[in-house]
């Protein structure tokens, strides 16, 4: 029995609208979620949010479930403990599963620095029957310190802040990536289209 299922032993799951009419009757949408796992200013938010701009004029509903933005509402309640980082992780893979049953493509830029986290993300969409691409953008500490768009390399240099993964804090590379992207290296653009070629297999 899941953990839930187990403080919760009285409710009910109700079934409703199939996902496979619902898929039909909104145009033949696919959902899935493109998950973007990485460091901080390795390009996991500009790659995916350029893949939700290709996809939606296509026709294909996408949503970029930014981890940042998520921290304002949903995950407003968490920090950047280990544990904290655990449970957003395990927030916004329930929501982007939910995304994906709709028919739309969650894309998630989300740092995630460790592999049971992703692993049980792609876990649940797997056991809902839902693809799950994991994207590693795989962009080096010193490019991603280079560009330090949020500032965050240079506050935790100085001192006026801890916990900065992969300066302070671990990262797990994935083992088993559907994708790998090095920013250093390869644009925008070609970045986005190696994602919508995986997702459009
Ligand atoms: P993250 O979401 O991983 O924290 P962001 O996408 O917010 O990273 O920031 C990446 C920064 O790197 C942006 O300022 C972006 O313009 C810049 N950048 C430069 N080249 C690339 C590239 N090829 N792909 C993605 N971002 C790039």
């Amino acid at each position: 029995m899941s953990d839930s299922a187990a403080r919760s032993p009285g409710v009910v799951w109700h079934t409703h609208l199939d996902r496979a009419d619902r898929w039909a009757a909104l145009g033949d949408v696919r959902g899935a979620t493109a998950w973007f796992t990485g460091l901080s200013g390795s390009g996991k938010s500009t790659v995916a949010a350029e893949v939700e701009r290709h996809l939606v004029a296509d026709g294909q509903p996408a949503y970029l479930l930014d981890g940042d933005n998520l921290r304002h509402g949903l995950n407003g309640d968490l920090g950047f403990s280990a544990e904290d980082r655990t449970e957003n992780v395990r927030r916004v893979a329930e929501v982007a599963r939910l995304f994906a049953d709709a028919g739309v493509v969650a894309l998630v830029p989300v740092i995630s620095p460790y592999r049971a986290g992703r692993d049980a993300a792609r876990q649940l969409h797997v056991a809902a029957g839902l693809g799950f691409v994991e994207v590693w953008i795989s962009t080096p500490l010193e490019v991603c310190e280079g560009r330090d768009p949020k500032g965050l390399y240079a506050r935790v240099r100085a001192g006026e802040m801890t916990g900065l993964t992969g300066v302070d804090d671990p990262y797990e590379p994935p083992l088993a990536p559907d994708v790998v992207i090095d920013t250093a290296t390869v644009s925008v653009d070609a970045a986005a289209a190696s994602v919508l070629a995986y997702l459009r297999q």
